[in-house]
């Protein structure tokens, strides 16, 4: 039988316990080093390893069967894929942050507004659903910065502690939505025994730790 392919994060927040979450399915094969793909030694898998973004793509076009990714980059992609299982791990919420001193005080204070951010498609769909339109300055990372420089009025970011918000004069003002890690798969893809026997070592080694 076909081996089916899951892509994870290559480095970053998600790889190691997406790294530790097949190992704890019993699966055998080595980290990302330097190559793309490796074959798992007693299991009819290959990983690929991917950065996040790239993830959902992969997947909903079926050059990957499965993928583990974090929600956030799942919406933002807006592309097409399967929610197999929630993995507990890469928790973090996506949140408007403003200026210390800002004068927004409640939602409707966005309007009009400039907001930077990295998910300009999340945050254009939570607008929406208040009402509201705000000028959304898509910038590719460092969205901390923005309003300190006169760029924006508020970000759109994933924040986990805050402190990256606070040492750049910020504080977080509303929650735009939650995010962890999900195990994917495109869609249309059948039940196969591969894929029953995986599946079922993820949802045992979930329950383990609860
Ligand atoms: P890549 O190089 O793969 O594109 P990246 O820099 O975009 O990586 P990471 O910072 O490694 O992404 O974060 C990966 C995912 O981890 C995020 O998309 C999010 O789902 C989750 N995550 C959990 N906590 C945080 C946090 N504090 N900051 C950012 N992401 C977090
Ligand atoms: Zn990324």
């Amino acid at each position: 039988m076909k081996n089916l392919k899951i892509a994870i994060q290559k480095s970053g927040r998600l790889n190691e316990k997406s790294v530790q979450l097949l190992k704890n399915c019993g699966l055998d094969f080595e980290n990302y080093k330097s190559s793309l793909i490796t074959t798992v030694n007693n299991f009819n898998l290959e990983i690929l390893f991917l950065r996040d973004d790239d993830i959902p793509g992969y997947v909903a076009q079926g050059i990957a069967d499965l993928g583990i990714v974090g929600e956030n980059v799942i919406d933002e992609s807006q592309e097409k894929v399967t929610y197999l299982e929630r993995l507990g791990f890469g928790r973090c919420t996506l949140k408007i942050g403003i200026p210390k001193d800002s004068d927004i005080q409640q939602l409707q204070d966005l309007q009009g507004k400039a907001i930077a951010t990295t998910y300009p498609n999340i945050l254009q769909e939570f607008l929406a659903e208040h009402n509201l339109s705000a000028e959304i300055q898509q910038i590719s990372g460092s969205v901390e910065i923005a309003p300190g420089l006169g760029l924006s009025d508020a970000i759109c970011d994933i924040v986990s502690t805050g402190g990256t918000l606070k040492s750049n004069g910020l504080k977080p003002f509303a929650d735009v939505r939650r995010s962890e890690a999900i195990l994917i798969g495109r869609e249309g893809l059948t039940e196969n025994p591969i894929l029953c026997e995986l599946l079922q070592r993820v949802r045992s080694v979930l329950r383990a730790k609860e």
